[in-house]
């Protein structure tokens, strides 16, 4: 078992490097350039706030709210 502070620790360091790497490299992200839903472009603002965003806002909210 690892002790849950290294654990929160290692996620810390985690979320900081990849935070930093997103602000360095926006377009790299791991996210999608187009919506899986609809096939449309996401925007680069919307990839850079969210870099893990696999939909537009559009069809995000409508899978948030269950259609
Ligand atoms: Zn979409």
């Amino acid at each position: 078992m690892s002790d849950p502070l290294d654990m929160a620790q290692d996620v810390e360091e985690r979320d900081r490097a990849g935070a930093v790497a997103a602000a360095l490299r926006p377009l790299h992200g791991h996210g999608l350039m187009s919506c899986e839903a609809c096939g449309e472009e996401i925007p680069a603002a919307r990839r850079q706030a969210l870099p893990s965003a696999r939909r537009c806002v559009r069809c995000q909210a409508e899978h948030e709210r269950g259609i």
